[in-house]
């Protein structure tokens, strides 16, 4: 199926994902989401019936399956984000001092923005994640990119023996079914 995304020339495709989320300011990972993924610009979307059972695992109070080990990017990369950006936490931050770099994607007039978001890596089998990683999002298309650099210092940090600042709980996908399921139930027993 093509992508949703205008002007983008990729097909999406099904895909299990892991998914790294802030609901209320608390960083949680979903493994196992099913989504739609677009083997171009790398745009996720999720049916309305995952949707639904992710939120159920957001603000379900589930019991989390176990956690996973959290790094700070600006913690160990201070240089790299303004006092700013790091005050903002998480969200979208326009770098003024960055000239405006066009979107690759043709035919449209978007440019690229900083912002920082919650990144996950398998790491020797084991999922990790790293918060405020930055990355470039398009003003129009939201298509993403992460600078090389960036990269390379999210490589240097993990392979380094640096010690996580923290875990973070982890969710299955499965388990906002199993929540679904119970509220169902308990509205038949009623
Ligand atoms: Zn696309
Ligand atoms: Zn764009």
């Amino acid at each position: 199926m093509k992508c949703y995304k205008q002007n983008c020339p990729g097909s999406e495709h099904n895909e299990l994902i892991t998914y790294a989320v802030r609901p209320g300011g608390r960083v949680m990972v979903i493994n196992h989401v099913p989504a739609m993924v677009c083997d171009f610009c790398g745009a996720t979307a999720f049916s309305y019936e995952t949707s639904l059972q992710l939120e159920h695992i957001r603000y379900g109070e589930l019991e989390p399956l176990g956690s996973v080990p959290l790094y700070d990017y600006a913690q160990a990369f201070p240089e790299r984000l303004r006092e700013k950006l790091v005050a903002n936490g998480y969200g979208t931050v326009n770098m003024t001092e960055l000239p405006p770099f066009k979107c690759r994607l043709p035919g449209h007039p978007g440019v690229y923005q900083q912002e920082t978001i919650v990144y996950q890596r398998c790491r020797n089998g084991q999922l990790v994640v790293v918060d405020h990683v930055p990355r470039l999002v398009c003003n129009i298309c939201t298509d993403t990119l992460y600078e090389e650099q960036t990269l390379r210092q999210l490589d240097k940090l993990l392979e380094s023996d640096i010690a996580p600042s923290g875990a973070v709980p982890l969710y299955d996908f499965a388990q906002g079914a199993e929540a679904q399921s119970d509220k169902e139930l308990a509205t038949v027993g009623k």
